[in-house]
Order: structure tokens, then C-alpha cells, then sequence
């Protein structure tokens, strides 16, 4: 079965902050493969590492929160992809460090970016900041996949209430035509919210990266029934082992046609895929 991994963080590591080394970066196995000496990051290697867990295709996330992850600028995403075509790099704003969200969405845009990660908890904003609104249309317009991180962070001086789940369904009902991926899917208190959203919503997904694979029923009672609307992600490098992870999920799970959509076919043609040349795929797996 085919990979695609939804959820990879890129970035020097001395461009992460003291608190996502601790709590998020170096809990996983992955950190002595993808730095060199001064700690930048090696963008053969860390595509190489990646892939090495079977991984054929994934969605590199860069992120501008300077008070709580750090600044990990989106060239880092590019490099990587010049090095694996088949990991696409996306976009990232922060409305109260891009003093024009729209200008700066469009230079990562001119720059390949293929869709738009938000990131509000560690940002300091809401979801549903009107700031954003003009980066929203365009992609509600362009058929540009945006992804929320949705529910909380373990990092030091994130602060909660960004996360309020209504900031989000107010995005989601004021751009109905928007791709939109719920990251995490609410992780902490609002995991019935994020299920509610995806079975009412036909454009919103969850991506279940950041959760431990054996919860997840727990979480998303429905997510066998709905596995045309969850991904497979990972969180990487701070996950326990891309691999790992997914063979839990297939265990649990215990169903090869949802197991295919959750890990491969949702995300090929959520974010597109069949448009990078590179990429191979076989018709079986779609
Ligand atoms: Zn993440």
C-alpha cells in the first residue's frame, strides 16, 4: 500500500524553539539523520529518511509562529522539494508577522507553494481572523487546500482560546467551497466537533497526525465508515516512527479499502498529486 504523509514539519532545527525541541521534536528517533553540524537541515536526508518509511508522496509544512515554534521560512520547504518533487511544499501565515497576509501568500505561491497551512494556537490569532479573508477567497477560488491546526499544542506559551473550535466552523461556513483539512482533529476537547464537521461538511477533512494510532476510534467513532474524509499524517520528526504509526492505524483499522483512502487516495486527490510529474503512482493503489 501506498504512503502519502500529509503532516511534515521542515526547518533547521535551531530555527525550533527550546519547547518543540523538548516536547515535540525529540521524542521521535528521526533527529540524527536530518541535521548537519550546526544543526541545519539536510534536505536530501530528510526527504531520504522519510521515504525510507515507505512514504512515496507527502505535504511539507513550514511556520511562522516566533513566539511559541519558532520561524522555520518556507524556502526550507522548497529546498526539500527540489531535492523529492514528490513532497510538496505548502504555505504559511501568520497575520501578526506578515503584515500583508496576501502579499506574502502570493510570493509562497509564486514560489510553489500548493496549498496554505494555518497555524492559530501558536500564531496568536483565530481562524477566523479577517486578516486572512483575502487569502481564504483566493483559495476557496483556486481550489487550494487549506490546513488548520485544530485543538492544542503542547508548546510552551500557546495559548488555548486560539483554538476555539466555532473560529473554525466559522471559516468553514463563510467559504463553503474551501478545501479544508482539520489537523489533528480537534486534538484535546474538541474531537466530536471536528467528526460533526466532517460528516456534515462534504469539503472538510481531518488529518489524524499528532494522535496516538490506538485512540483514534476512541476519538472518531465514525472514522471507518467516513475514511473518504481522514488522512494519514505524522507530525514528523516528532512522531514515534512514520511506519510504526501506520501499521497501528492498518491494524486497527483492519480494512484494506478504508486503509487505502485514509493513507494514500484521500490525500492524491485532495492535494493533487496526479499534477507532479514525478510522482508514481499505480493504478491499483488509486
Ligand atoms: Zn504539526
Amino acid at each position: 500500500m501506498q504512503i502519502i504523509d500529509v503532516h511534515i514539519h521542515v526547518g533547521h532545527r535551531f530555527e525550533w524553539t527550546q519547547t518543540a525541541k523538548d516536547k515535540w521534536m525529540d521524542t521521535g528517533p528521526y533527529v540524527p539523520g536530518l541535521y548537519d553540524d550546526l544543526g541545519k537541515q539536510q534536505p536530501g536526508p530528510y526527504g531520504d529518511v522519510i521515504k525510507k518509511e515507505g512514504v512515496t508522496g507527502g505535504i511539507l509544512i513550514p511556520e511562522y509562529s516566533p513566539r511559541t515554534a519558532g520561524v522555520q521560512p518556507f524556502e526550507r520547504a522548497k529546498e526539500i522539494h527540489e531535492h523529492h518533487p514528490e513532497l510538496i511544499p505548502f504555505a504559511n501565515l501568520n497575520p501578526n508577522y506578515h503584515q500583508d497576509p496576501l502579499a506574502a501568500f502570493e510570493d509562497q505561491l509564486h514560489n510553489g507553494a500548493r496549498g496554505l497551512k494555518i497555524h492559530a494556537i501558536h500564531g496568536f490569532f483565530y481562524a477566523n481572523d479577517k486578516r486572512l479573508y483575502p487569502v481564504y477567497e483566493k483559495c476557496e477560488k483556486q481550489s487550494l487546500p487549506v490546513m488548520f491546526h485544530a485543538g492544542t499544542s503542547m508548546f510552551r506559551g500557546a495559548k488555548m482560546r486560539y483554538a476555539d473550535p466555532y473560529t473554525f466552523d466559522d471559516v468553514i461556513n463563510d467559504f463553503p467551497d474551501m478545501k479544508v483539512i482539520l489537523c489533528h482533529g480537534g486534538r484535546g476537547f474538541w474531537y466530536h466537533i471536528a467528526e460533526f464537521l466532517v460528516k456534515s461538511y462534504q469539503n472538510v477533512f481531518i488529518d489524524i497526525s499528532g494522535l496516538p494510532p490506538k485512540n483514534l476510534l476512541k476519538y472518531f467513532p465514525s472514522m471507518k465508515r467516513f475514511s473518504h474524509k481522514y488522512l494519514f499524517g505524522s507530525d514528523f520528526p516528532g512522531v514515534p516512527g512514520i511506519r510504526k504509526n501506520f501499521n497501528e492505524i492498518n491494524q486497527l483499522i483492519h480494512d484494506n479499502t478504508a486503509m487505502e483512502r485514509i493513507a494514500f487516495k484521500n490525500a492524491y486527490e485532495l492535494f493533487g498529486f496526479w499534477n507532479q510529474g514525478p510522482f508514481i503512482c499505480t493504478s491499483s493503489a488509486i
